[in-house]
């Protein structure tokens, strides 16, 4: 039985309290270096994860927020309450854990998103830049302000982003997950091209004009 959905809106509605200045996405300190010291950046979900004003569901083993730098119209982060760092520290007595994150964070944006008829995905950044693993639960019309850089781009519409079912399958088969051999580094480097039609656009203002005359199409 899922919780009580706290508050349902927009992504992009949110009026986020004022915390340290942190790039919106970038590269990680915490995924290969040592562990990112308290008070650092890469740790914010865990204060944002506690702000009432972000919270959108609640339950004894998950708590959904908005995310702070939203990449579309709906865009949510399914948190886990149990300390889990990141994928490469999930084991298979999580597995029970993984598929009531991707439940509830289907439950979440399909209400959220209501009659808009916009399409969604439920996925893990290969390489995340934050810690505390978290299931991304994001419309696909990726109209934002806040998108604004090819990373942004690439990280939601190439390989690096990892459907939940691809991780919970990978767990359920190999005891572990890894996103290695999805060569991150290079899915970055790809040129910008349109989720939808995938036609090639030249930078982001270019590809951000596009992608509009998608919505209500896709
Ligand atoms: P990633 O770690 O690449 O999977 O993505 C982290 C997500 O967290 C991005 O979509 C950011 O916009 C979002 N974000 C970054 N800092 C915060 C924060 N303090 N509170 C909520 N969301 C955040
Ligand atoms: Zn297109």
């Amino acid at each position: 039985m899922l919780g009580t959905v706290v508050v349902l809106q927009r992504a992009r509605m949110a009026s986020p309290r004022k915390t340290t200045k942190r790039p919106t996405t970038g590269p990680s300190s915490t995924s290969s270096g040592p562990p990112a010291k308290k008070g650092h950046w890469s740790l914010g979900l865990l204060d944002t994860m506690k702000d009432p004003s972000f919270q959108v569901y609640t339950d004894d083993r998950v708590v959904v927020i908005k995310d702070k730098y939203p990449k579309a119209r709906f865009h949510y982060l399914v948190l886990p309450r149990e300390q889990i760092a990141k994928l490469k520290a999930l084991k298979p007595c999580h597995l029970d854990l993984l598929r009531h994150m991707e439940e509830v964070g289907d439950k979440v944006i399909k209400e959220a998103i209501g009659e808009e008829g916009l399409t969604y995905r439920l996925g893990y950044h290969a390489v995340p830049s934050m810690s505390h693993l978290h299931l991304h639960a994001i419309s696909q019309d990726f109209d934002s302000p806040t998108l604004k850089t090819k990373k942004h781009w690439n990280t939601f519409t190439t390989a690096y982003f990892v459907e939940s079912k691809e991780v919970i399958d990978q767990l359920e088969m190999d005891g572990k997950v890894d996103t290695s051999s999805k060569n991150p580094d290079a899915l970055l480097k790809l040129p910008l091209r349109c989720h939808v039609c995938k036609l090639e656009l030249g930078n982001i203002p270019k590809l951000k004009a596009h992608i509009v005359t998608h919505i209500k199409k896709s």
